[in-house]
């Protein structure tokens, strides 16, 4: 189930228009093999987001086949890319996709699971993201989210995609068998936290597969 009006998204998406060919066909690779990369419709809100943001350090959890991270790179051609995969397949994918247009100066790409990773760059001191996208295992976000606050400025904008889980977040008419129960109640947990954090102000949308979107006071400790 599509969270919104599929004429809404078809309207929304007929003008997409990818960055370059690189990505284009990217894009068509990742769709073609099931990749759950970024929607059409999320790549555009956050080509804005970028645009007024300007980050200087991008962190990423959930690389997949890096198409996000190869974004990020050509949208923010200053910006150095922290990006973080834990299955190794799709790690090595991303390698080879990263290497082969000659990005691997400014993307930086870590096998392992988020959270560690994340404590490791900091433990080496790695740290003053101002911009971060979580896009991994849904469950786990809290986890993810509380690593990467420790590595942000104050003023970050943190970007959690798949809010929604095709609505299921929302309602469980939407789950009917009950079959996503666990994960579900994991992302509602989670979407409750970062709205009532104080140290985030958090702004819910539907777009894609729902984003929310946060900015972190600088308060975290
Ligand atoms: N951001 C990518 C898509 C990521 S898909 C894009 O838009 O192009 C989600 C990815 O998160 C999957 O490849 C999955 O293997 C990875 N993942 C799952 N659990 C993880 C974890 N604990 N730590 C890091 N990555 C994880
Ligand atoms: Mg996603």
């Amino acid at each position: 189930m599509n969270i919104t009006n599929d004429l809404v998204t078809e309207y929304i998406c007929g003008y997409y228009q990818p960055l370059n060919d690189q990505l284009a066909e990217l894009r068509s690779m990742g769709e073609r093999d099931h990749v759950p990369i970024i929607l059409k419709e999320t790549e555009q809100y956050l080509n804005i987001l970028l645009a007024l943001k300007r980050p200087a350090r991008i962190l990423e959890i959930g690389t997949a086949i890096g198409y996000s991270a190869i974004y990020f790179a050509y949208k923010c051609p200053q910006t150095e890319i922290y990006t973080i995969e834990k299955d190794e397949t799709a790690f090595h994918a991303a390698r080879h996709n990263i290497a082969a247009l000659g990005l691997d100066e400014r993307i930086h790409s870590y096998l392992g699971d988020g959270q560690e990773q994340v404590e490791k760059l900091r433990d080496i001191g790695i740290k003053g993201f101002d911009f971060v996208f979580i896009d991994a295992a849904k469950s786990h976000y809290r986890r993810f989210l509380e690593a990467a606050l420790s590595v942000c400025q104050k003023d970050a904008v943190i970007v959690s995609d798949n809010i929604l889980q095709r609505a299921m977040t929302v309602s469980d008419q939407y789950d009917p068998q009950k079959k996503h129960k666990t994960n579900v109640k994991k992302m509602r947990d989670y979407v409750d936290y970062i709205c009532r954090s104080r140290e985030l102000e958090t702004s819910l949308m539907s777009t894609g597969d729902g984003l929310a979107v946060s900015i972190f006071r600088g308060e975290h400790g």
